[in-house]
């Protein structure tokens, strides 16, 4: 049996190894490292696989989110409501603007936003939601934009962990997350649906002035060379980068199918086990399965985590700590408030190897060990 791992990037790389190998050769004899044509490439290609009319390439997807916040002009003691049950990044650039993180409850069915919860903590100082596709599944956006457009404030979609996943509205039509919302937020780190081979991110919007600010404060608050108009950054995405990426579009569908395929078996063979609660798909989400995440019941989970590891089966908490419990926080008067539900899903999820490169045998290893000592 091939050895299991969490992300198996490495396989994934050698079946389209001498493509891949051109592309980036391309560029080295080019020379054009920053803002070369496989950039503007990957931008359009991106903008038409997502359905949106632009793409703003940037650094990585903490430069993303926090690029968007800015360029939205949120103001020092703005509040910004977000889910404490993510990933760092989405609630670290909140405070890095001085801007106040808001936590609330994630649905513990979808393990994204309640939109009860956030609409509830809306004060007068409120300026942005901030959802989380987590583990690859769309917040229910359709509930969130109905709240932001009452409430006049911004949707800033955090779509790090959902690229190529569809919303599929209550009509029936469907569009990408990451593009529903005022602004997206995207990361290509190498472990996500499509990683580049180092560091990435993108900024989608459908608003022109929007991309026209988004633009300029990726790239030094340029208006043209030399003539700068606002604080901006220096957030660009390497050409090189952008050479792999174009190549990995072409097969984010067939990964996401690879990524269901594995997602699937794993639900089979957990299915109706009294101390094993499988991914809940919402109807209006096609999972793209960056995570594939169980909640356990009655489990020693470390001891679960042990005995997989004896047995070379990586498995991982995302994530131990939830943001509101962060010391980074602390001094957040907001940050004391009790998350029951956060807590809750903390002490219980586990997360399971889920890629691009999981084949049968490994598969059934996995999920043989589990039950072998679930059941024990
Ligand atoms: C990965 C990730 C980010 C940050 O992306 P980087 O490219 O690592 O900066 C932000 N939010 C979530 C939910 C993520 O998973």
């Amino acid at each position: 049996m091939r050895p299991i791992q969490m992300v198996d990037t490495h396989t994934q790389y050698h079946k389209i190894k001498s493509e891949i190998d051109k592309a980036v050769t391309d560029v080295i004899e080019s020379s054009a490292f920053i803002n070369g044509k496989p950039v503007q490439e990957f931008a359009s290609g991106l903008s038409a696989y997502m359905g949106v009319k632009h793409t703003i390439p940037c650094g990585n997807g903490t430069d993303a989110l926090q690029i968007a916040m800015m360029a939205l002009g949120l103001q020092p003691g703005d509040e910004v409501i977000t889910p404490s049950f993510t990933y760092i990044a989405t609630t670290e650039v909140i405070a890095l603007l001085k801007l106040t993180p808001v936590f609330v409850e994630v649905d513990p069915k979808t393990f994204c936003i309640d939109p009860v919860a956030a609409e509830k903590a809306i004060t007068s100082k409120t300026k942005a939601i901030v959802p989380v596709h987590l583990y690859g599944q769309a917040s229910p956006m359709e509930e969130i934009m109905a709240i932001a457009k009452k409430h006049h404030i911004y949707v800033i979609e955090d779509n790090a962990q959902a690229t190529g996943c569809d919303y599929i509205f209550k009509d029936g039509s469907k569009k990408k997350t990451g593009t529903i919302g005022h602004i997206g937020a995207t990361s290509f780190y190498p472990s996500k649906n499509l990683g580049a081979f180092g560091d990435g991110g993108a900024i989608f919007t459908n608003d022109d002035s929007l991309a026209v600010k988004l633009k300029m404060i990726a790239n030094h608050g340029q208006s043209k060379r030399y003539y700068h108009d606002v604080v901006g950054c220096n957030s660009r995405l390497d050409t090189i980068q952008a050479a792999i990426l174009n190549i990995k579009l072409k097969h984010l569908d067939e990964y996401a199918a690879a990524r269901r395929k594995a997602a699937d078996h794993y639900d089979k063979a957990f299915a109706h086990h009294p101390k094993i609660r499988t991914p809940y798909r919402a109807e209006y989400s096609n999972h793209v399965f960056h995570q594939y995440t169980l909640i356990l019941e009655a489990v020693d989970r470390d001891g679960l985590n042990k005995f997989l590891a004896e047995r070379n089966i990586p498995s991982m908490i995302y994530y131990p700590v939830p943001g509101h419990k962060q010391k980074m926080f602390e001094h957040f008067k907001v940050a004391s408030q009790e998350l029951p539900v956060t807590d809750w899903l903390t002490e219980r999820v586990i997360s399971l190897p889920i890629h691009t490169e999981l084949d049968e045998e490994q598969l059934n290893f996995i999920t043989s060990n589990i039950l072998e000592f679930i059941n024990k």
